[in-house]
């Protein structure tokens, strides 16, 4: 398997620090908001790559922060009258919400910034001890000419970076690439205790101090969207490697722009949707779909008629599902066995994934899988057996679902339900209670199975009967 490597600017063989283990630190949202496509592309891609290592056998440790003191923040809760812990509450809720939806799979840990302040001054204290950070006046500064390295990440040269970059003018540094590591309490912030007096953490420093803490000092892969390349990522490598004198990541991912008319989707432009609000009109599927469609690195330009061409092309996978789904309960395990190789489209989802994630390719094999598997079943679809639908079902579960999570064959559970709908419900289960009562076994089992046919399943306990709708994809 080949991971482009952002650092070494090649495709590299990925050989993991301690396999089959693998820990993977994605930089995460910052909560203040609800997050946009842009940010999406980027959760979703991750969690493509994290579900890959996993099919492969890895034991991935993945963590993904949640920035919760930022200058964003601040702003917003001054904006509306309310203190930053009431707006980062809301919006790492939502965020959980929207990735839920989106079918991401959670992370092992969220570490939030706000709960790892020991953690963050002991890093910095370590960088003032090796002379890698200054304090003026209550502002704590890494001191980039200490870390000869600096600019290996995004491959330019001090003075160009210099120049070019979004670096914050400040005459406090001594050099115009220093960067904030604690900075100095200013009337209405929140603001922690340390020995430079009272401040909150510089952001790239929560992401050196927690990845340590969690995934230790040298982790195998650390991913985020390209814009976090230079300052972020820079500065996380100063930060790390200045502290602890190690590598401090193995393979750096980077995932390429959402952009609309070839400009980046993000807030501050104002071009962009929430993720909240195309999942109305979407579904998650087709969302990922649509980006699966590009490898995570490229850019990507959004437009409704391909989120609609998206969702379009999955009908024909829904649809084969839905044969599947049926032909495992409907025939028997003595029918006809037909002659098709699945293990070619094993080998080449696989081939398509171990090239650098390759999504596009292997959304590609989905989709000749089903055309080739759907000509095969042909008009004998009553006459196979069972297991050959069966086999069918495992591959597309094990790549199309647990991977590039653009079909389902679980079940959903639909939340929202009519209160009409729910009386009605427990109208029949009072009625299937009573002639179960009057040991009328046979209507009782009726109304279950009935029901259960609608997608209604009860479940019987000791504090009676519960149920719960779900719909059979
Ligand atoms: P933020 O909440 O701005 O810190 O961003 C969260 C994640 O989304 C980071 O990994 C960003 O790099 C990523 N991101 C932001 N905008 C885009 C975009 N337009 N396309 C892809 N990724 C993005
Ligand atoms: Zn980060």
């Amino acid at each position: 398997m080949q991971i482009y490597n952002t650092i070494s600017r090649k495709k590299e063989d990925f050989v993991p620090l301690n396999p089959p283990n693998v820990n993977m630190y994605v930089c995460g949202p910052t909560v203040y908001d609800y997050f946009h496509l842009g940010n999406a592309r980027s959760f979703l891609m991750a969690d493509v790559i994290r579900k890959y290592l996993e099919y492969k056998g890895y034991k991935v440790k993945f963590a993904m922060n949640l920035t919760d003191v930022d200058d964003k923040i601040i702003k917003k809760a001054n904006e509306q009258n309310t203190d930053t812990k009431e707006i980062t509450e809301k919006y790492t809720q939502a965020f959980f919400d929207d990735i839920k939806k989106l079918r991401i799979k959670k992370a092992d840990i969220y570490p939030k910034a706000t709960e790892h302040m020991a953690e963050i001054t002991q890093l910095i204290e370590k960088l003032e001890e090796k002379n890698s950070a200054y304090n003026v006046d209550g502002n704590v500064f890494f001191n980039v000419s200490n870390f000869q390295e600096y600019g290996k990440l995004s491959g330019k040269k001090l003075d160009e970076l210099e120049s070019g970059a979004r670096v914050e003018i400040n005459k406090d540094k001594k050099n115009p690439l220093d960067f904030a590591l604690w900075k100095k309490v200013k009337p209405d912030e929140p603001y922690w205790e340390s020995k430079w007096g009272n401040g909150r953490p510089g952001w790239h420093i929560e992401c050196s101090a927690m990845s340590q803490k969690h995934l230790g000092e040298t982790i195998d892969i650390h991913a985020g969207g390209s814009d976090l390349i230079f300052p972020h990522h820079e500065n996380e490598i100063a930060q790390s490697e200045g502290a602890t004198g190690k590598p401090f990541v193995k393979y750096w991912i980077h995932f390429g722009f959402l952009n609309i008319r070839d400009e980046k989707m993000s807030k501050s432009l104002g071009n962009f949707f929430t993720t909240r609000e195309v999942l109305k009109h979407y579904s998650a599927e087709s969302i990922r779909h649509f980006f699966n469609q590009t490898h995570y690195a490229g850019p990507l330009n959004y437009s409704e008629d391909l989120l609609e061409s998206a969702q379009r092309g999955l009908e024909k996978i829904n649809n084969f599902v839905e044969e599947i789904k049926e032909g495992i309960l409907r025939n028997k395990k003595d029918g006809i066995t037909p002659e098709f190789d699945i293990d070619r489209y094993k080998f080449a989802f696989e081939n398509a994934m171990d090239d650098d994630f390759n999504t596009p390719k292997a959304t590609a094999v989905i989709f000749d899988f089903v055309r080739d598997a759907n000509k095969t079943i042909g008009d004998k679809k009553n006459e196979i057996n069972s297991e050959f639908y069966i086999t069918l079902k495992n591959f597309l579960k094990s790549t199309a679902d647990d991977v590039l999570t653009i079909l389902s064959f679980d079940e959903k559970v639909i939340e929202e339900s009519s209160s009409l709908q729910n009386n009605l419900i427990e109208l029949l289960i009072k009625l299937r209670n009573e002639a179960r009562q009057e040991k009328n076994f046979k209507l009782g089992d009726k109304i279950r199975d009935e029901l259960n046919a609608m997608g209604v399943q009860l479940k019987d306990s000791k504090e009676g009967t519960s149920y719960k709708i779900v719909k059979v994809d």
